[in-house]
């Protein structure tokens, strides 16, 4: 495991899934992380399990589509910790639904999450990096950012933008000698509370016919076959690669993109 102490990550999304496991994978490795998130109380769960081995961390409520927001973060973390070497841009919905039958307030709000998020945080945030000496961008795309998926084409296309959106800026940053490397990572199924809220415009639904248990368990199974290894991965699968980006390791790496998806996207 590489050593990031006395290093300083931001993670959006960090409060649940795979947020949550950049956000203690970057920990462990010594790193001070910022567990940003719209749900305070997944943050806080996130805090916990990172005290849990006396790692480094604080929460900041922060919606990743509200430029005002982004702004304040920002000077916050300067004011605070002085320094941000890492973010990691993993804050997103995925909202499977038929295009046909999909409203404009869905397709907004999906393209706002994941691209607009994206694209809010990366601007705020280089500024303060390269202030540090530089450091690593991640972006959490996705392998519906290398493929077309049939019910999920406003996903893809924000998922696609990303991918480009990263390697764009990855130059920008190479050609303004900052030392900030910018890469995309393309997760395939991973089990997170994602799956449950795909099916319901994006955000969780507590009734139903069927139990929240009932449905991951679903997910679990069509996931499974839809991935050539058989199996859907794990949050931890994604923070290794995520780690590694922003390690010293990966100095030569940029504009990159990392497909983890136990074969999807090959087949
Ligand atoms: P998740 O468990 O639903 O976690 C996403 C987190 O982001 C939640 O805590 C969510 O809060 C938060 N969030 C939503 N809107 C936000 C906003 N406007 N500002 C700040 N935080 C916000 O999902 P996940 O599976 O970990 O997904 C993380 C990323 O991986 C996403 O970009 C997703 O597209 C990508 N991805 C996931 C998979 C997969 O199979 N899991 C595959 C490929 C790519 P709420 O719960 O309150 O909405």
């Amino acid at each position: 495991m590489p050593d990031l102490k006395g290093k300083v990550a931001l993670i959006t999304g960090a409060g649940s899934g795979i947020g949550r496991g950049c956000a203690l994978a970057l920990a462990r490795a010594g790193a001070t992380v910022v567990v940003a998130d719209i749900d305070e109380g997944g943050a806080a769960e996130t805090r916990r399990e990172i005290a849990a081995f006396k790692g480094a961390s604080r929460s900041l409520k922060l919606d990743v589509v509200s430029e005002a927001g982004w702004r304040a973060a920002i000077e916050e973390i300067a004011d605070r910790e002085g320094r941000l070497d890492f973010l990691v841009n993993n804050a997103g919905i995925c909202i499977a639904t038929p295009i046909v039958e999909m409203s404009y307030a869905s397709w907004r709000r999906q393209v706002e999450i994941n691209l607009d998020g994206v694209f809010l945080g990366t601007r705020a945030a280089i500024p303060l990096i390269a202030r540090s000496g530089g450091g690593s961008i991640v972006n959490i795309s996705s392998v519906a950012g290398l493929k077309g998926i049939a019910g999920l084409a406003g996903y893809c296309a924000t998922k696609g933008a990303v991918r480009l959106f990263t390697k764009a800026v990855a130059l920008e940053c190479a050609r303004a000698r900052n030392n900030i490397r910018v890469n995309s990572v393309h997760p395939g199924a991973i089990e997170t509370p994602i799956w449950v809220k795909m099916a319901n415009d994006g955000v969780m639904s507590d009734g139903g016919p069927n139990s929240i248990a009932d449905r991951m368990e679903e997910t679990r199974a069509q996931a499974a076959r839809a991935t050539p290894m058989g199996f859907a991965g794990e949050p931890a699968d994604i923070a290794g690669a995520v780690v590694y980006l922003c390690s010293p390791e990966a100095r030569f790496v940029t504009g990159a993109e990392f497909v983890i998806d136990g074969g999807a996207s090959t087949a």
